[in-house]
């Protein structure tokens, strides 16, 4: 017989995770404020929050940490991450960061001015959220049928090159900066773009003389997508499709927490070294001394070797099909998510599942307390909260899917947890007739406010 899939790693070291019981998990949601950033991750048995500098570190990344060479200036650390960036992304020029919104923070702080606008296939929600501090406009420019969560298309993250070419068209090219392509599409339910709307948007950009950057938090998992689901890559390794997908751009912002599973860092990289010597200034003055830029060598060193892995068949294998395993279970339930699974998370579509929670009290957000109330498995709400107040109406935006992200942390996570998960969104499903009311706002922040908004149940 063939034999089952199976993870390609063993384990050496574990962490204890406790659980609770309805109760108590009661009370610790009410004092969080019913905002799932505020819970002690004591009181949290899964924690889906993000697969943000959760995952773990191989024994290789480990022992390269006990090398990082701690030099202020010109440590090997800070050479050996030049090295992987150069040899396995294509960049030549890079500043490391402390994380993915700082690259940001320092790129736009060079290029972005009020009355701009950015272009991109969903933007981020820091990477909006720079854009907009700024008093510039992030303009959506992703395919319509993202929004579709029933649809079931192999790169439901790409650009619609119609729409992008529209904007490129209505503002002279000197509002527009640069154009941001995400890859995997985060806030599209970690769905992938294709090669060829890689080579589309860059072909759009350079006919139009646009900058194009790369957000690139998980590349490797859209490398991994394009070689499973694109005509033409099959034989490909993932670090060639890699090189490919990367040599269309100008510019990549990476947050290394993800697809260079480290638990903090992040590099800005570029090709034009005059961008470069711009973007030093304000490295140095937010991050650190070009050469550490916010992390420390061992740091460096960690993110160096998990550029190598985390590009690897194997690691991308074993990570996307425990993703794909959650979404099977879900399906044998019925339960609605964005389709196919992610190639990080599963997003479920909180609108089809709590279908009697009026918008204006944050249906994904109520989905997120009710599956915590459960089991103790902790998501993030990716809806009207996260979209935050229109930065000129002040009003409440409400976009199309409200949807309740399961990030999976890599190599974290056994499938015996991912069996427990979809049976706690099954009891949640079951009695989703008697959930009808939400949560209203108390306290928030101008920008971002989903980190620490304060809510309590509509009356
Ligand atoms: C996480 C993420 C960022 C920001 O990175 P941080 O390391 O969290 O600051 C930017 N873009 C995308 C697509 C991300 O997933």
């Amino acid at each position: 017989m063939e034999l089952p899939f199976s993870e390609s790693y063993r384990i050496k070291m574990v962490e204890h995770i406790k659980k609770s019981t309805r109760q108590e998990r009661e009370a610790w949601i009410r004092e969080a404020k019913y905002n799932l950033f505020n819970l002690h991750s004591e009181h949290v048995f899964i924690d889906l929050l993000t697969d943000s500098g959760t995952g773990a570190m191989s024994d290789k990344q480990w022992s390269a940490m006990m090398l990082g060479d701690e030099s202020y200036a010109g440590a090997s650390s800070y050479y050996k991450m030049k090295d992987a960036i150069q040899n396995i992304l294509g960049f030549e020029y890079f500043l490391p960061t402390h994380q993915g919104r700082a690259a940001e923070n320092v790129l736009y702080s060079t290029i972005v001015k009020e009355g701009d606008v950015v272009p991109g296939n969903s933007h981020f929600d820091t990477t909006k959220g720079h854009i907009e501090y700024r008093r510039a406009l992030a303009i959506d420019c992703t395919i319509d049928a993202a929004a579709n969560t029933q649809l079931e298309i192999p790169f439901k993250g790409e650009m619609d090159l119609e729409k992008l070419e529209k904007v490129f068209k209505e503002y002279p090219k000197e509002k527009i900066p640069c154009c941001v392509l995400t890859l995997t599409n985060n806030t599209a339910g970690g769905q992938p773009v294709s090669m060829k709307n890689i080579k589309g948007t860059a072909e759009l950009c350079r006919k139009y003389g646009i900058t194009l950057q790369i957000d690139g938090a998980r590349f490797a998992e859209n490398a991994y997508f394009i070689k499973t689901r694109e005509e033409g890559y099959a034989d490909k390794s993932i670090k060639e499709i890699v090189r490919e997908m990367l040599s269309y751009g100008d510019i990549m912002t990476m947050s290394s927490k993800k697809d260079a599973i480290v638990n903090m860092g992040g590099f800005l990289a570029m090709r034009d070294q005059e961008l470069w010597r711009r973007c030093q200034m304000f490295c140095v003055m937010y991050e650190g001394f070009i050469t550490y830029g916010g992390l420390s060598g061992r740091e460096m060193n960690a993110l160096a070797q998990g550029l190598d892995e985390g590009t690897e068949f194997d690691t991308l294998e074993t990570r996307i099909e425990q993703v794909a395993y959650l979404g099977r279970k879900l399906d044998e339930y019925g339960i609605p998510y964005q389709r196919p699974a992610g190639g990080h998370a599963i997003f479920l579509d909180a609108k089809k599942i709590l279908t009697n929670v009026p918008k204006e009290e944050f249906i994904a957000q109520t989905l997120g307390i009710e599956l915590y109330l459960e089991a103790g498995i902790r998501g993030v709400e990716i809806g009207s909260i996260l979209a935050d107040r229109d930065p000129i109406t002040r009003e409440n935006r409400y976009p199309r899917l409200e949807l309740l992200r399961l990030a999976i942390p890599r190599r974290t996570y056994t499938n015996n947890h991912m069996d427990v998960i979809a049976a706690a969104v099954k009891n949640v499903y079951d009695r989703r007739e008697q959930i009808n009311r939400g949560y209203v706002i108390t306290k928030e922040l101008p920008v971002m406010r989903h980190f620490t908004v304060e809510l309590e149940p509509a009356k």
